[in-house]
């Protein structure tokens, strides 16, 4: 498992779209803001109402399953994340994205609140990765009993103007992608790596990533919302065959990816660092649905050089890995433009 290429299963890529509640700054300022023009209609398609298009039909798409504002986060985990948990344990690599323009809601679905509420449950708002991690740890900790040995190595990297950063080790920026080891596959080179035993050890590890996320949004202008951030966990299953006494070993990959800001940056007259920030995303996000296109229509070339996103996550993009889309919207008339690029793309994934 883990390896291969060729037709993905038909049901390799699920598309989900997420409506977040009218935010309480849109509806304060009133008018087009706080009014809503997204509508959820039997929980697979999304209706899109454009006010300058009135009089017209309005703009609908379906879905896996479209999520309304008053979803929760258990319930985006029992339909998108724990089925990642399930891909792993069979040995399958698998991926969740979160795309949408910023203020969307991509990082409070992804991530959301990472802190231990004082009942030491993971926080209500906790978001998928961390939810994830819990799961898989249960049932790791279930078949060890039965003598199979894990190991949990994590990885977090954030991707910005085509450059790859280490968010769990602040030295490490620049970072290249190597492909070729036929062991290790595609990777980052001197990325730090980190072990995990539980998911205390994982949330630690979310913590202090995008807290170095965060300062770097300080000292440069929302840049979280111009990178994408990729946390990885390899799991390593050793098992023991009691006749032969040989150890088989199984891996499986999970990535957990926030995607940088949809919206087109700077579309009129950007210049210098704007334009450099906005020519990277629209590489890499253009790239990425190109190379869902060319898998979900089983093409034989697949373009994942011609970004960095999509290189690094070759093997989990694919072949018999596992991908989720969840794009985030605003349900807000004032951005119904994004809305409809968004869901554009993300219908075009499916
Ligand atoms: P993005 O990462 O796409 O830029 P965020 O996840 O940071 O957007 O969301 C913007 C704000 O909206 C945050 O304050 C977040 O907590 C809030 N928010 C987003 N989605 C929801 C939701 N489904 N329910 C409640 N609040 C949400
Ligand atoms: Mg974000």
């Amino acid at each position: 498992p883990g390896t291969g290429t060729g037709a993905p299963a038909a049901d390799a890529i699920r598309v989900f779209v997420r409506v977040r509640p009218l935010s309480a700054r849109e509806q304060a300022a009133g008018g087009a803001a706080a009014r809503a023009c997204v509508s959820v209609a039997q929980e697979r398609a999304v209706v899109l109402a454009d006010p300058a298009k009135a009089g017209q039909e309005p703009f609908v798409a379906s879905f896996d399953h479209v999520f309304g504002p008053e979803a929760g986060q258990e319930e985006l985990y029992a339909a998108v994340g724990s089925q990642m948990v399930d891909n792993c344990m069979a040995g399958f690599n698998s991926s969740i994205f979160v795309y949408g323009q910023t203020g969307a809601g991509k990082t409070h679905t992804i991530t959301g609140d990472v802190s231990r509420a004082e009942d030491g449950a993971l926080a209500e708002q906790c978001g998928l990765t961390l939810r994830v991690f819990r799961q898989l740890f249960d049932r790791i900790t279930g078949e060890e009993r039965d003598g199979v040995r894990y190991t949990v190595k994590c990885c977090y990297a954030e991707i910005y103007n085509e450059e790859i950063t280490d968010l769990l080790n602040p030295g490490g920026c620049g970072l290249a992608i190597r492909d070729g080891d036929a062991h290790r596959g595609v990777f980052v080179e001197h990325l730090s790596e980190h072990m995990a035993v539980n998911a205390d050890d994982v949330m630690r590890l979310i913590q202090k990533g995008s807290a170095n996320r965060h300062t770097a949004a300080t000292r440069m202008n929302e840049r979280s919302s111009r990178s994408h951030s990729v946390f990885t966990a390899v799991v390593e299953a050793h098992e023991r065959q009691p006749d032969s006494g040989v150890t088989n070993v199984r891996f499986a990959k999970l990535n957990l990816i926030d995607l940088a800001g949809g919206e087109r940056v700077g579309k009129s007259g950007a210049t210098g660092d704007q334009l450099t920030e906005a020519k990277s995303i629209n590489k890499s996000l253009t790239t990425l649905g190109r190379v869902v296109t060319a898998l979900t229509e089983g093409k034989s070339h697949v373009p994942y050089r011609d970004s960095r996103l999509t290189f690094l996550l070759k093997e989990s993009l694919g072949g018999n890995s596992k991908t989720s889309l969840v794009a985030c919207v605003s349900p807000s008339e004032e951005s119904v433009q994004e809305t409809f690029s968004t869901l554009v793309f993300a219908a075009g994934a499916k």
